[in-house]
């Protein structure tokens, strides 16, 4: 089956074509012969994730799916959330994203340290984060959506060369590493999009 995936993020691709196997050919956006960016101004994941497979739907007919990540970070009251991909401003840019993720929690620590010193009651300062995944799949030209989430914290600093993305500083729940030193066997198994990926492929297989 031909399904073409709402990114032009590659890492997502070869993760996607991994999670659903070879029964499922995926297809670029670009590849559907749509090449310019893809619209995504909703308030939640869900609304993004569906504004961008409906827009590959009407563009080109194909039976199609997209997904939307945010990261939540307790420290920050769950931003960036929402705002993920353009954390630090525009353009998109990974690495002044964790800059700016990593400056932010610790300047929230210092906060909690000097509030404590002056007995006033702070939050417990966690560094506890989770990806969270909506993924909206149009097949007939009907929506469907599925939801996955990855529990973890967040690194004091970058390790790891795999995975893209806020990778090298979270490191998932019964992990010691962080998710880009993992195999992309082994965090397609425990991550966000696996679990609502697979949740979709499940779906696809009972019609
Ligand atoms: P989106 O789903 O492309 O909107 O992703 C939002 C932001 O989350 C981007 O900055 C991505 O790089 C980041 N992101 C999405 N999925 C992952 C992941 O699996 N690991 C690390 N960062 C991710």
């Amino acid at each position: 089956m031909k399904l073409v995936f709402a990114t032009a993020n590659p890492g997502k691709v070869s993760e996607a074509s991994n999670i659903l196997g070879d029964k499922y050919e995926i297809l670029t956006a670009a590849q559907a012969g749509i090449k310019e960016d893809i619209p995504e101004d909703g308030d939640t994941l869900r609304a993004n994730s569906l504004q961008k497979a409906q827009y590959i739907f009407e563009k080109c007919g194909k039976d199609c799916f997209a997904d939307d990540t945010g990261l939540e970070v307790d420290i920050l009251g769950g931003a960036p959330g929402v705002h993920t991909a353009r954390y630090a401003g525009e353009p998109a840019n990974p690495a002044a994203n964790i800059d700016k993720l990593l400056r932010e929690m610790q300047r929230r620590e210092f906060e909690a340290s000097i509030m404590r010193e002056f007995g006033l009651e702070t939050p417990h300062a966690t560094r506890k984060a989770r990806f969270r995944t909506s993924v909206t799949l149009i097949v007939g030209g009907e929506k469907h959506f599925f939801d996955g989430v990855m529990e973890g914290r967040i690194a004091r600093e970058r390790h790891g060369g795999g995975g893209f993305g806020y990778d090298p500083v979270f490191i998932p729940d019964g992990c010691t590493v962080t998710a880009a030193q993992l195999s992309p066997e082994q965090k397609n198994a425990i991550s966000h999009r696996g679990k609502a990926l697979r949740a979709m492929a499940e779906y696809l297989k009972k019609q």
